[in-house]
């Protein structure tokens, strides 16, 4: 085969955020393969806060990644060539692909077929129908569970998880508040996807918009941020409220781990209940959670947010736009076609 294969491979662990030392671009030929393999092309690759946590050294719910090793990640592609029975050729499928354009599996359960939508993009098998929504309907279902006429707040509510999270809590009747950065993405979330109210947590009066968005207090919480925004969603929680503990995006880049949570005794008085969760434990609801959400999707009751950035060789950047607040939506980059 003529073409090349271009793999990130991790350099060394950042302190802070990821920099231009952080991976390095290694490109060789595309692998051939053998009895019990198969040959997939990378078409997407999905940025994820997790990918940060993957590069700390520190005991986590996976290994960390090697210096060395391909960079993992999440990545859509078709299977070009195939010797292994559970695979064949011209199947797109789903999984950990790693940052790089080819590769190879001999994994049976690695890679999940993609049964594709009439026009619902690909891309969408690694945000709202991948383990995005997934994660975000475990969540909100499963653990935050708001019955009518509740309050629930996401925070990043207009990232990949959040914005799907806000619409399920929407859809099972609860009133929606998300918080987010900046004042397009809040007018996004009421007047797209339907959120009955939206904090700017950029504006200097961001405290006073959760009060005012909140009076009847917090029944729900789906906690994708920590920091001081989940400290003042905390003093808002309710008697016997739920916090669905999702993810903690503010200190991924931090050195040290923060002093906080500051309200943490709120929990006791008002009796919460907060879950931490990884969405790999709940594998038993992907059918589940998916169908639902396609089932959404196709009658067009659910809005799909993505932001694509165009090219394999921009992965080392891009995904700082997660830690930026750039993107909107599901983070992907696009790394080829058909
Ligand atoms: P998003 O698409 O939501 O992107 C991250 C967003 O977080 C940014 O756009 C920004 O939104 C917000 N953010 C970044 N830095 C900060 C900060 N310092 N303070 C406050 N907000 C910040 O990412 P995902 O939807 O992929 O992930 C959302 C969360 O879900 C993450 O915490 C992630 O780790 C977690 N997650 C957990 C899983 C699990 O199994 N538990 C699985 C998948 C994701 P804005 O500027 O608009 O606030």
């Amino acid at each position: 085969m003529s073409e090349r294969n271009r793999r990130f491979v991790l350099r060394e662990r950042p302190s802070g955020r990821i920099g231009p030392g952080t991976f390095e671009m290694f490109d060789e030929p595309v692998p051939n393969i053998v009895e019990g393999e198969a040959l997939v092309r990378t078409q997407w690759i999905s940025l994820d806060p997790a990918n940060r946590g993957w590069i700390r050294d520190v005991p986590s719910y996976v290994p960390p990644v090697e210096i060395g090793e391909v960079m993992r990640g999440l990545g859509l592609g078709r299977v070009v060539a195939s010797k292994h029975p559970a695979y064949r050729e011209g199947q797109l499928v789903t999984g950990p692909l790693g940052w790089q354009e080819w590769a190879v599996t001999r994994d049976a359960a690695l890679l999940q077929p993609v049964n594709e939508i009439a026009g619902v993009p690909v891309s969408a098998h690694l945000g709202a129908l991948g383990m995005t929504g997934w994660t975000a309907w475990v969540g909100m279902t499963d653990i935050g569970r708001p019955r009518p006429g509740e309050t629930v707040v996401v925070s990043a509510a207009a990232g990949a998880v959040g914005s799907v999270a806000g619409q399920i809590a929407r859809r099972r009747g609860a009133r929606v508040v998300g918080i987010a950065g900046g004042r397009d993405k809040c007018a996004l979330l009421t007047e797209r996807l339907g959120f009955d109210a939206a904090v700017d947590r950029q504006a200097g009066d961001w405290r006073e918009q959760l009060a005012a968005a909140t009076p009847e207090g917090i029944d729900v919480d789906f906690e994708n941020v920590g920091g001081e925004v989940m400290d003042a969603v905390f003093a808002r929680l309710n008697l016997r409220a739920r916090v669905v503990l999702c993810g903690l995006i503010s200190a991924y880049n931090d050195v040290e781990p923060p002093p906080g949570p500051r309200n943490f005794r709120i929990l006791l008085t008002r009796r919460v209940r907060l879950q931490g969760f990884i969405v790999l434990d709940h594998l038993e609801r992907r059918g589940d959670a998916v169908a639902e959400l396609s089932g959404w999707l196709a009658a067009g009751e659910l809005e799909v947010l993505e932001t694509v950035v165009e090219g394999f060789e921009r992965l080392p950047t891009a995904i700082n736009m997660l830690f930026d607040g750039t993107n909107v939506g599901k983070l992907v980059v696009h790394v080829a076609d058909d």
